[in-house]
């Protein structure tokens, strides 16, 4: 498969190629081009030509195209869940049940958001003078995106740059790059004009780079890890290139002692596991009272012990394989690790039919100390700490004790607590008795080390969007009365 650059499939200029492997298997699932710097040149071209007519649109044309979008994306909706199941290793019921029909919803929110722009009333703020706000778009967007939800990730940079009239060159993760590129070709089966969406399959540290400086890219927006963010942090520096960041996360799970542990066990066991633990808002540190905290370690491993893993495409596997063999061997060492500080239940590379996959099991490490590893660090797997806590100052002090703040959840039935944990709790979310649901309606986004700037809602378009305000004399006087501050000459 090759890449996507102005409504073509283009071989890359250098001609270089890379497998796309099947992580449940190891084997190969495609071929695709891999973009070198020319291949950059040639997209960041095609979406600078194709903005002046695409930011024109009216809001209504913009939107009439998304919406036949959505329509193209539902005829092509289970090709796409096998496609993103077999490159990045999702369980078939995950991809049919919440990637794809996420990312058609969050086409048809988009359409409707592009006609959606708010800003302030025109009026006059001063007597003399009208003044309006126009919200305009920003021009080339490049973006880069993560291999976790390729086919998400690249749906929430596209939809909102295009909506509010940005071209945009995406680069997404060179391991997964097939389903971003089926998107692109849906989008212009919809109507979408050529130029607009462009997709590029290189690597980060070539055609990533090259994206992030180039010097007719407006905006940079970007998903995946907190180390890469700071280089593209760097990039952008250098002509002053607005920025996006979602970076990555260290979710807390906090269960105060009125909570329902039932429901808590259920939320923990859930939201730790959702594709395979590589989610940025997974749960990731279970912080447990210290009465229910047995009670909870014996529940979440009792239910860990019940998943099912199994190949991608079976609909009756609960979780599939880590993305890579490298990416296990990363998660099986901190969880080695972890045996010398801690209680390891469940984990392990399984054998038999699953070995030639990238797989590891569920895995619970308990009486975590808060300074582990395991504790502090991404492991980006089907693992969950867990750490027992014995006042409410002492949890939120616990949930707010990392670098991170994408994601949070409370646990309790008690409402001032309830407020307590999701004012105190420093994270762009926070659920109450639940963990992981998002909505096309609501932002998506981090704190501190977790980036900054909003995925999905109509808070996105203004990630997108730039105001400018445009002011009109409405005295017709050559000699304003408040030139008077400034030269006295004709008064
Ligand atoms: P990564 O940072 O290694 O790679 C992300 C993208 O950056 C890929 O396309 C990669 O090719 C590119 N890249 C890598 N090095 C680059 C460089 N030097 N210059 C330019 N581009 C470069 O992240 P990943 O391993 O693909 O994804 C996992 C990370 O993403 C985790 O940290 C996770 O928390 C984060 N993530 C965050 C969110 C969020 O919404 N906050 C969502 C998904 C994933």
């Amino acid at each position: 498969m090759s890449q996507f650059i102005n409504g073509i499939h283009r071989e890359s200029v250098s001609g270089e190629k890379s497998d796309i492997i099947d992580p449940s298997t190891g084997s190969t699932v495609a071929t695709v081009t891999l973009a070198g710097s020319d291949d950059v040149k040639l997209a960041v071209l095609a979406a600078r030509e194709a903005f002046p007519a695409w930011s024109r649109a009216t809001p209504g044309e913009r939107s009439g195209l998304l919406t036949k979008f959505a329509t193209v994306l539902e005829g092509r909706a289970e090709e796409i869940a096998q496609l993103e199941s077999r490159q990045a290793g999702k369980p078939i019921r995950l991809t049919r049940e919440f990637d794809v029909p996420g990312t058609i919803d969050n086409v048809s929110f988009f359409a409707g958001a592009a006609r959606n722009l708010e800003g302030k009333a025109t009026g006059e703020y001063s007597p003399d003078h009208t003044s309006s706000i126009r919200r305009e778009a920003i021009g080339v967007i490049g973006s880069i995106s993560p291999w976790n939800y390729p086919l998400q990730m690249a749906a929430w940079k596209i939809l909102p740059a295009i909506a509010a009239g940005n071209t945009i060159v995406l680069k997404p993760a060179e391991i997964t790059p097939l389903t971003s590129i089926l998107f692109a070709e849906a989008a212009k089966e919809a109507g979408i004009p050529d130029g607009v969406i462009n997709i590029i399959t290189g690597r980060g540290s070539t055609a990533g780079a090259e994206l992030m400086r180039h010097p007719d890219v407006d905006m940079l927006s970007f998903t995946g890890s907190t180390a890469v963010g700071r280089l593209v942090m760097e990039a952008a520096a250098t002509t002053a290139k607005r920025l996006h960041l979602e970076l990555g996360g260290k979710a807390p799970f906090v269960v105060f002692d009125d909570a329902d542990l039932e429901a808590a066990i259920h939320g923990a066991v859930a939201g730790s596991l959702i594709n395979t633990g590589q989610d940025c808002t997974a749960a990731t540190r279970a912080i447990i009272h210290r009465s229910l905290y047995k009670d909870f370690v014996d529940g979440v491993a009792e239910l860990y012990s019940k998943v099912r893993l199994g190949p991608t495409l079976d609909p009756a596997t609960d979780l599939g394989p880590l993305i890579s063999m490298d990416h296990r061997d990363k998660v099986a060492g901190m969880v080695d690790r972890a045996h010398g500080y801690a209680r390891v239940l469940g984990g392990g590379i399984p054998g038999g039919e699953l070995a030639a996959g990238s797989y590891y099991a569920p895995t619970l490490v308990a009486d975590a100390p808060a300074d582990s590893e395991i504790v502090r660090d991404e492991v980006f797997g089907p693992v969950l700490a867990a750490m027992p806590f014995d006042d409410d100052n002492e949890a939120i002090r616990l949930a707010n004790d990392t670098p991170y703040g994408l994601a949070a959840s409370a646990w309790t039935k008690d409402i001032y607590r309830a407020l307590r944990a999701t004012s105190e709790i420093r994270s762009g979310c926070v659920w109450v008795n639940d963990h992981i649901p998002i909505i096309s309606e609501m932002p998506h986004g981090g704190m501190k080390e977790s980036g900054f700037g909003k995925d999905m809602s109509t808070y996105s378009m203004d990630e997108y969007t730039v105001v400018k305000h445009v002011m009109y004399d409405r005295t017709g006087i050559a000699a304003k009365d408040w030139h008077r501050t400034i030269f006295t000459a004709t008064q």
